[in-house]
């Protein structure tokens, strides 16, 4: 058997550090055992799928240095790789599973299904559908769905006994049947979910290990059910441990940088972040700490992996990219990266104008870079204090600055005004008040090109990561705070986007 392992991440935001470690590691398990690593893009949510996202997503796992052997930019034997092309796949699977009575169409309406979900809780239930439209006969069924009735397909799940999976790191697995969701499979847009899309795939993709993120093991029940029902045989299951931030929260952005571009842009190294990735759960056997890919691949044993939540530290990613520059690059290696870095074409490109219009020598240009160049910016609770706001406004903008700057789907200088003047007016303030602030934090300095200018070139995750560090100059939020801040920011959501909508 030739193992075939799979990253398949969906194009709905930033490439995040949890990717590119899930991909690690399916990655070295594949070259190991001398098989192969696909890339596979899932978009069935048309909503949030993107292609920016999707692009963002192969070019930052490219820059960490790993590399597929199929996946949408380079095609391969059992394209198409991107989910949104293999539509008649799920439709024709879909409809074996109808024709078999695997699966069943549900015309239950939003309001319907909200009332079930009311009585179930308030009955102290499960939340779960009820499987009222299985009992709906096949007349009945053609009749509405030829009268154009909204439906969707459901798989129908045993309501007894109990499902045993077997995980690689975990072994049996027992989860209640009555705890499995009557899985929608096929939209009401007809397009198929995550769990029918996925097990297709990964059948005709020929996987033969599906290793991914812990947060999946409540869908193995309804994945190893659909195998059974196409009469397939099911992937060896490996369920990894989440990341963690340093308070063993699930790692988010809202307490750590998580995006990949946060790190390349930062100025690590991309042979240091997936060492450090590796280090996620696994270690050399020799405890070694500093490594690089192909000793990880030829060293690695996945049953070797612990499952005690992985901490993800800055710090100490930041201490393993210092080992790296210190030890590991030669003289003229460390030129060209740090070339790359620093004065990379596109960097002069998207700089240009700001010197152009304003130094009369280059000796003048580092002043203005320097904002750029640096890892963080010196700030004080002095220097913020100055700025005429008093302490509870500027957590408050800062923290609704944060928020708004998490959920913003592009960016560009539009937008960051558009969410800087969002955050004004939510504190009852003026764009010109906020925007000395904004500057300061973005800055660390007096003098600077505009706070719009920087934002848009520190990028959306360094952006957030100094006015985040601005909140903590001033001493953070605290638990009671934040809850508070939460509940008036959900409040300003309402207000203004209501106020929007009737302009
Ligand atoms: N598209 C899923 C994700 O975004 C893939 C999960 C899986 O590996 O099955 O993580």
């Amino acid at each position: 058997m030739t193992v075939r392992t799979r990253i398949a991440p969906s194009p709905t935001g930033d490439p995040h550090v949890g990717t590119a470690y899930i991909a690690l590691f399916n990655y070295a398990f594949a070259k190991q055992h001398g098989g192969q690593f696909v890339l596979r893009i899932e978009d069935t949510d048309q909503k949030r799928s993107t292609t920016e996202s999707e692009k963002a997503i192969l070019d930052a796992l490219r820059w960490t240095g790993l590399s597929w052997d199929e996946g949408p930019d380079i095609g391969g034997d059992s394209g198409p790789y991107r989910q949104s092309e293999r539509r008649a796949e799920y439709d024709s699977h879909c409809q074996t599973l109808l024709e078999d009575g695997h699966a069943f169409h549900c015309f239950c309406t939003p309001a319907e299904l909200d009332a079930m979900r009311a009585e179930q809780m308030a009955a102290k239930q499960t939340p779960r559908y009820d499987g009222r439209c299985t009992h709906l006969d096949a007349a009945e069924v053609d009749a509405r769905i030829a009268r154009g009735d909204d439906h969707v397909v459901r798989m129908r799940v045993p309501t007894d006994g109990e499902c045993s999976i077997h995980d690689r790191l975990r072994g049996l697995i027992q989860i209640p049947w009555a705890q499995v969701d009557m899985q929608i499979l096929m939209k009401a847009d007809g397009l198929p979910t995550y769990h029918l899309a996925n097990v297709v795939d990964d059948h005709l993709m020929g996987i033969t290990h599906v290793i991914r993120g812990e947060e999946w093991i409540p869908s193995a029940p309804k994945h190893q059910l659909l195998y059974q029902y196409f009469g397939w045989e099911m992937p060896e299951l490996c369920h990894l441990p989440l990341l963690r931030n340093p308070d063993q929260s699930k790692l988010s952005k809202r307490k750590n940088p998580t995006s990949i571009l946060y790190y390349r842009d930062q100025g690590f190294l991309p042979e240091a972040l997936l060492n450090y990735l590796g280090r996620m759960g696994w270690s050399m056997p020799d405890e070694r700490e500093q490594f690089d890919l192909a000793e990880m691949v030829s060293a690695f044993d996945i049953d070797r992996v612990s499952l005690g939540g992985p901490i993800f530290d800055v710090d100490k990613l930041t201490w393993l990219n210092g080992q790296w520059l210190k030890h590991s690059l030669s003289d003229e290696q460390y030129q060209q990266r740090l070339m790359e870095w620093m004065c990379s074409e596109s960097f002069f490109v998207s700089v240009l104008p700001q010197l152009k219009s304003r130094i009369d020598v280059f000796s003048e240009a580092g002043q203005w870079l320097q904002p750029l160049w640096a890892k963080d910016v010196s700030l004080s609770e002095d220097t913020l204090g100055a700025l005429g706001l008093e302490q509870d406004v500027l957590a408050n903008v800062l923290q609704f600055l944060v928020w708004r700057f998490e959920s913003c789907g592009s960016w560009n200088r539009q937008v960051i005004e558009q969410e800087i003047r969002w955050v004004a007016k939510a504190v009852g303030l003026q764009l010109k008040d906020v925007m000395p602030l904004v500057f300061v934090v973005l800055s660390g300095a007096r003098q600077a090109i505009s706070a719009f200018d920087l934002a848009v070139l520190l990028g959306p995750d360094r952006t957030r990561a100094r006015v985040r560090a601005g909140l903590d100059v001033i001493g953070g939020v605290s638990k009671k705070g934040a809850k508070r801040l939460e509940k008036s920011y959900q409040e300003a959501l309402r207000s203004i986007d209501t106020e929007l909508d009737a302009n």
